[in-house]
């Protein structure tokens, strides 16, 4: 029997990365997107050219009928779920807060966090021991951003990323008695198209060039990181955040 993931956003950048990570090493996998589904079906074939079994999932994570729905159909190919990775996410153009609408705001947070929070609670309720999960774990895909604040650029992404972090840290005190560890990564600059969705896809590149290794980071290398996250190797560490920013 494979262990059992879904990844939210594995479409495209560091949730197909994962996916491909994770079917590598013998995973069944749960792909969702929203909009790109030519970008899922490929990441699906990719997985299944490895060997992999790969189940395609439509779904707004900010959504709540939509994430009950995804997380049964999941439920209904496999029978069970061993891990969550919440990855999805979106940014917007660059520019200071005084120039942000509500509309803006709202989508943020309606995505990057409450879109978060409702995919930890459909896994909690299937993961947790006590409901008659069989444990596992979550890492959610949180940002540099929430530390460093993204000043000029986007500080309501970066706040929405606060709440995953304080997110991961709760969930890890509410859930680890209940056989399911949570943990998030925090990327720095990563080659990934979410740059160019923001308006800039030069960012990661030019940014990544003044970091301390002297680059941009690529998605595997975070989904190198939530693969280890997720592993038994990684079966003491509970409520972490780790950083993948390349010393950023
Ligand atoms: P990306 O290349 O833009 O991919 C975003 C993924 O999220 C796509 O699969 C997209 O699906 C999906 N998505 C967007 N909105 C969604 C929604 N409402 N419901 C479901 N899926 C949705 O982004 P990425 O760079 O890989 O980013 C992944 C995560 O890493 C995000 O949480 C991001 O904040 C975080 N992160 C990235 C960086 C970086 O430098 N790249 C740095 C720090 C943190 P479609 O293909 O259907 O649009």
């Amino acid at each position: 029997m494979p262990r059992v993931a879904l990844i939210t956003g594995a479409s495209r950048g560091i949730g197909r990365a994962t996916a491909l990570a994770l079917a590598s090493i013998g995973w069944a996998v749960g792909i969702n997107y929203t909009r790109r589904m030519e970008a899922a079906q490929q990441t699906a074939a990719d997985v299944e050219a490895a060997g992999g079994q790969a189940l395609l999932l439509q779904a707004d994570v900010a959504d709540e009928r939509a994430v009950s729905a995804m997380f049964d159909a999941l439920a209904e190919r496999f029978g069970y779920i061993d891990a969550l990775v919440n990855n999805a996410g979106i940014v917007a153009a660059s520019m200071p807060l005084a120039d942000m609408d509500a509309a803006r705001l709202a989508r943020m947070f309606e995505v990057n966090v409450l879109g978060a929070y409702l995919c930890a609670r459909e896994a909690a309720r299937r993961m947790s021991t006590d409901r008659g999960g069989r444990g596992g774990a979550i890492v959610n895909v949180s940002s540099a951003a929430s530390r460093l604040g993204s000043p000029n650029e986007y500080v309501d992404y970066a706040g929405s990323k606060g709440a995953v972090d304080t997110m991961t840290i709760g969930l890890a005190k509410e859930l680890g008695p209940r056989g399911v560890r949570v943990n998030a990564v925090r990327p720095g600059l990563i080659e990934t198209e979410i740059h160019a969705s923001g308006g800039r896809p030069e960012r990661a590149s030019v940014l990544g060039a003044q970091t301390p290794l002297g680059r941009a980071g690529h998605a595997d290398e975070v989904a190198a990181a939530i693969v280890w996250l997720l592993d038994e190797q990684a079966s003491y560490v509970n409520g972490a955040l780790l950083d993948v920013s390349g010393g950023r």
